[in-house]
C-alpha cells in the first residue's frame, strides 16, 4: 500500500490545514496549527480590495510622466505568467507606458523565451536586458550552493539589483512588481505597508548576500558591477518606489494564467519536480533549485504547489501530501548540467546541501538521498539553456553533422 500522510510525520511538524512543513523559511504556526501562509489566505479574502485598488490608482497618477518624455513606470519581467499579465494590467487597464527590463539569468527555457518576446510584441513594450556571461553565471552557480543551499545567487540578486540599476539611471520612478511574499509564501501577510519600498527586499527574501560576499580570487567585484544594488543615498535623490499588484488587487494565479494562455498565447510547459506547468517554466535549472530544497529541508516545490492548492480548495490534503511524495524526491534531469557547468560530483552536490539543514532539519534522516538516484536513459531530454541549444545547433549545421573540429 502507497504511504499516505507527510513524508516525515513523527519528525517534522506540518501545517493542520496544508502540506507546509515547519522547515519553511520564515514559517509559524499558531495555536490552531495553522501556517502564517493559510493565515494569509484567509486575510486576504477580508481585505477591502476595491480600497486598495484605488489607492493603485492614486499611485499610478502620482507617478505618471508629466513631462511627456519619460516612461511612467518600470515593469521587471522575466517572461513568466505574471510578466504578461503585468503588462496587460500596466498598457490596457492603467493605460501606462512602461519600460520593460529583463535580468537574464542566462539559462531559459525554449518556451520561456517565447513567452518573453511574445509578451514584448504583443504589448508593443521597449525593452532592456542584461545577460551576465557564461563563465560567470557557471562560477557563481556553483558558490552560491554553499554559501545559500541553492544554485541560483546570481538571479536572486540580479532580478533585485537590475531593474534598480536601471530605475536610478533613466530617472524612472516607479517600479511595478507581481507578486510579493504575501501570497502562499509564509513570509508574510498583507498588513505590510503596501507603498513602503524596500531597497532590501530581494537582499532578505532569497540573495542573502550581496556581491563583495560573493567576490573571490576568480570572481571579482567588477564582473559582479550590475549585481549591485544602488546605494541608499542613490535610490533617496532618485525618489525610485516598488511596488507588488499583489498587495492591490486580487492575486488569483490559476485564473491569471487561464487568461494570460488564452488572451495572449501564454505557454506553459513541464517543470521538474512538480505537476504544475506555469510556474519558473523559464528556467532550465528550477528542478535543481527545488531539488536542492527538498535535499536541505524536506520539502520541495510538490508540496509549495501541492498546499497553494489545499488552500485554494482545489486538492484534500491527503491528496496534497500524495503528490507532494511524488514530486519532491524526483532527481531532475536539469541536475546533470549543474554537475557539468561547476564540476561537483553528485555526492558533492548532496553533502554540500546537508551541510546547510538547520533547525529542525537537523532531524532528517541523514542517509538521504542515500546514493545517486537511478538515471533515466535521455540523452534526448538533455536539459541545457536554449540559447546553448540553439547556437550548438547551428554549429552542427555549419558542419553538415559533422562535430567540428
Ligand atoms: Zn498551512
Amino acid at each position: 500500500m502507497a504511504e499516505t500522510g507527510p513524508p516525515y510525520s513523527g519528525i517534522l511538524k506540518y501545517c493542520t490545514r496544508c502540506c507546509l512543513p515547519e522547515t519553511l523559511e520564515g514559517v509559524a504556526f499558531d495555536e490552531m496549527g495553522i501556517c502564517t501562509a493559510c493565515r494569509a489566505q484567509e486575510e486576504k479574502m477580508r481585505i477591502d480590495w476595491a480600497s486598495r485598488e484605488k489607492t493603485l490608482r492614486q499611485l499610478f497618477e502620482k507617478y505618471r510622466d508629466k513631462t511627456g518624455q519619460n516612461y511612467d513606470c518600470m515593469v521587471p519581467i522575466s517572461g513568466g505568467k505574471d510578466s504578461t499579465f503585468q503588462l496587460h494590467v500596466l498598457t490596457r487597464v492603467y493605460g501606462l507606458k512602461p519600460l520593460a527590463v529583463t535580468f537574464n539569468h542566462n539559462w531559459y527555457t525554449e518556451t520561456g523565451l517565447y513567452n518573453l518576446y511574445n509578451a514584448l510584441e504583443k504589448f508593443d513594450v521597449d525593452h532592456i536586458m542584461f545577460t551576465p556571461n557564461r563563465r560567470l553565471v557557471n562560477q557563481l552557480a556553483r558558490k552560491s550552493l554553499g554559501a545559500i543551499g541553492d544554485a541560483c545567487w546570481h538571479c536572486h540578486m540580479g532580478v533585485g539589483a537590475f531593474p534598480l540599476q536601471v530605475a536610478v539611471k533613466f530617472g524612472v520612478r516607479l517600479l511595478v512588481w507581481g507578486d510579493s511574499v504575501s501570497e502562499g509564501d509564509g513570509r508574510g501577510d498583507y498588513r505590510a505597508q503596501v507603498t513602503q519600498y524596500d531597497r532590501d527586499y530581494f537582499v532578505k527574501y532569497s540573495a542573502r548576500f550581496e556581491p563583495p560576499a560573493m567576490a573571490d580570487d576568480q570572481i571579482s567585484l567588477r564582473d559582479m558591477s550590475l549585481f549591485q544594488l544602488p546605494s541608499r543615498e542613490e535610490i533617496e535623490r532618485s525618489g525610485v518606489v516598488g511596488i507588488h499588484l499583489s498587495n492591490f488587487i486580487f492575486w488569483d494565479e490559476e485564473r491569471q494564467m487561464e487568461f494570460v494562455k488564452k488572451t495572449y498565447g501564454w505557454r506553459e510547459d513541464h517543470v521538474e519536480g512538480t505537476y504544475k506547468g506555469y510556474k519558473s517554466v523559464e528556467c532550465v535549472m528550477a528542478g535543481v533549485h527545488d531539488y536542492a530544497k527538498f535535499i536541505k529541508r524536506g520539502f520541495g516545490r510538490g508540496t509549495d504547489h501541492a498546499s497553494a492548492d489545499v488552500r485554494a480548495g482545489l486538492l484534500t490534503r491527503e491528496e496534497g501530501f500524495a503528490l507532494a511524495r511524488e514530486e519532491d524526491s524526483k532527481r531532475p534531469a536539469a541536475l546533470d548540467y549543474y554537475l557539468k557547468i561547476t564540476g561537483m560530483t553528485e555526492r558533492e552536490f548532496i553533502e554540500t546541501l546537508k551541510a546547510k539543514r538547520e533547525g529542525k532539519a537537523l532531524d532528517l534522516p541523514s542517509d538521504y538521498p542515500a546514493r545517486e538516484a537511478p538515471r533515466p536513459a535521455q540523452t534526448e531530454l538533455e536539459v541545457k539553456p536554449a540559447i546553448v541549444k540553439f547556437l550548438e545547433g547551428k554549429a552542427k549545421e555549419e558542419t553538415g553533422g559533422r562535430p567540428s573540429a
